[in-house]
């Protein structure tokens, strides 16, 4: 049966009693009030007229109003008569009260009086009778209405124990089942066994409470298929990978870290990473929050190998909760470089000695000892000797990159003044620029210290820049080359400024990168993108730094410093 049934049914109940109860109580109050008033109309009066009438006879006076009176009152008890006996009692009254009105006789008083006390004997006897009656109908109405009400009471106290229970107890289950759902056991059911609404409510707990196992069960176990794929991946891949928490402690290693760095993967885990890198060199390398662009080179498997370092965090919002470190084995790619580089070295120094037999051969060619050339002859010759010039200096700056690429520089240190290197290097420039008409304007303090540097690579860098200079710079412009004391005041810094097209920002760290052109730069295309890698590398390998300013449309100012001798 429904709640809603169960609660409308009480309900009707307890009306039903409260009706019951009242329209009884009402009926017997009325059956009372009913007799009480029988008694009053049908005896009570009659002795009233009976005392009325008597007191004429008492007095005995007679006269004119008494007898009316007498009259009068027998006249009311003659409509008034109610009980057996009462009407011949009246009736002999009557005749021996016409009797007397006739012919007053005290005889006949006494048989008035005979009759009056007759009727008196017949009301009293009924009003006992009658009263008893009432009795009666009172005791009944008492048990009867302490019947029903000790009936209702009983249904009702039973009603109020046993009813709260019935909402009480599943809403109580309800509770404590939801408590063990937010306590992650979701395999708590409710057991109430219930047609009605509460019973609706514990099925439906019980449907969610299912679905809620089967969805923990199904997600724990996707979470731990993701994480067996995730470490089966981690543990195939040929980089190693490492995780940290937030607070440095290792999380995990992969198979290849752990052997590159002699660990037993399983014990590490959980340790606090700073601890185990105190006995372990390559560990504190990794660690270290700055990346290098230079690769990593490990022994690993009986060979060298090649890693680059790469950080990366783990984020939760705006919060690093964590590291992960991966060192990415780029040893094929290295091999394939290595293998470049000898190429690069082998063909540019196979080169040289042809073309330096071609310039020997267009030496001859252009004295005329074998014989004069007429013009287009000589036009034809200035371009092949333009050409081969440039091809010499490409297959030298190639030459140099494989030097600087095997790590083969051989640097020459000595103490320099800088004036020397800008007068040489301008010098060697000032054709290039006279055919552009362009001004070189050289501004160097005379108390220039020394540098410790090495001159040719250092003349070399001078040099490229000029040329670049020149070459990125609208005729009869002016290039300024200076050199000063750096503001630390531990360098000498010199720089190249022209006025042409500039570069863009987002290219000027590029622009050191080997083969890097500038796209769309129409002078480039005659250079090939190494001479400010090589540049680069000069400085660098000389304890130097460098670098470019530049605005586009307003010009460069490429800059190196070196330190003081
Ligand atoms: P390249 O042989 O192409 O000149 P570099 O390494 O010397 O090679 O220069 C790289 C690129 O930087 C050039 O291709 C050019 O686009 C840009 N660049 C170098 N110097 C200048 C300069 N003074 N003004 C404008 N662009 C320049």
């Amino acid at each position: 049966m429904k709640l809603k049934t169960k609660l409308r049914l009480a309900l009707t109940f307890l009306f039903a009693v409260i009706v019951l109860l009242g329209s009884l109580g009402a009926w017997y109050l009325k059956k009372l009030s009913s007799e009480a008033q029988e008694i009053l109309k049908d005896n009570y009066i009659s002795l009233e007229y009976v005392r009325n009438m008597r007191n004429v006879i008492d007095e005995n006076a007679w006269k004119n109003e008494d007898i009316a009176l007498f009259e009068k009152s027998l006249l009311y008890q003659e409509q008034n008569i109610t009980e057996i006996g009462e009407a011949e009692a009246t009736q002999q009254l009557r005749s021996h009260f016409n009797a007397f009105s006739k012919s007053p006789d005290s005889s006949r008083i006494g048989l008035i009086a005979k009759q009056l006390t007759k009727l008196t004997d017949v009301n009293m006897q009924a009003i006992v009778r009658k009263n008893e009656q009432v009795k009666k109908t009172a005791d009944e109405v008492y048990t009867y209405m302490v019947l029903i009400a000790t009936v209702c009471a009983l249904v009702a106290f039973s009603f109020i124990i046993n009813f709260p229970n019935t909402i009480a107890e599943p809403i109580q289950q309800l509770t404590e089942g939801l408590q063990e759902i937010s306590r992650k056991n979701y395999e708590s059911r409710l057991g109430v066994e219930r047609k009605d609404e509460l019973g609706e409510m514990a099925r439906a707990f019980n449907l969610m409470a299912e679905k809620l196992d089967e969805y923990e069960h199904s997600s724990l176990a996707r979470v731990l298929f993701e994480k067996r794929r995730t470490e089966t991946i981690i543990n195939q891949m040929n980089d190693a990978i490492m995780g940290l928490d937030e607070n440095n402690y290792l999380l995990f290693i992969n198979s290849v870290g752990a052997e590159m760095l002699g660990l037993d993967a399983s014990q590490i885990a959980g340790k606090y990473a700073p601890d185990v890198a105190l006995k372990n060199d390559l560990l504190r390398t990794l660690l270290n929050e700055e990346t290098s662009p230079k690769p990593l080179k490990i022994f690993t498997n009986e060979r060298e190998s090649y890693f680059t370092k790469e950080l990366l965090d783990v984020k939760n919002g705006e919060n690093r909760i964590g590291r992960v470190i991966i060192l990415k084995n780029i040893t094929p790619f290295h091999e394939l470089d290595q293998a470049k580089t000898n190429f690069i070295a082998t063909i540019s120094h196979e080169l040289k000695t042809p073309i330096a037999g071609i310039k020997m051969s267009l030496k001859l060619l252009e004295n005329e000892r074998i014989g004069p050339l007429n013009e287009e002859q000589k036009h034809l010759l200035n371009q092949i000797q333009d050409d081969s010039q440039r091809l010499l200096s490409i297959t030298g700056e190639l030459l140099d990159l494989s030097q600087v690429e095997t790590g083969k520089i051989q640097l020459n240190f000595s103490s320099i003044h800088p004036q020397e290197v800008i007068k040489a290097a301008t010098e060697a420039l000032l054709f290039s620029a006279e055919q552009k008409q362009i001004e070189l304007h050289c501004q160097i303090p005379a108390d220039l210290p020394a540098i410790q540097a090495d001159l040719d690579k250092t003349m070399w860098v001078l040099m490229n820049f000029l040329s670049n200079a020149i070459r990125y710079s609208p005729e009869k412009s002016t290039i300024t080359v200076e050199a000063q004391v750096s503001i630390d005041q531990k360098h000498v810094l010199f720089s190249v400024q022209d006025f042409g097209k500039g570069i863009e920002s987002k290219y000027q760290q590029r622009i050191f990168d080997r083969y890097f052109q500038v796209p769309n730069n129409g002078q480039s295309k005659s250079g090939t993108g190494l001479g400010l890698a090589i540049s680069k590398e000069f400085i660098e390998a000389q304890k130097g730094s460098i670098g470019v300013e530049s605005e586009l449309g307003n010009g460069s100012r490429f800059w190196f410093q070196l330190p003081l001798a």
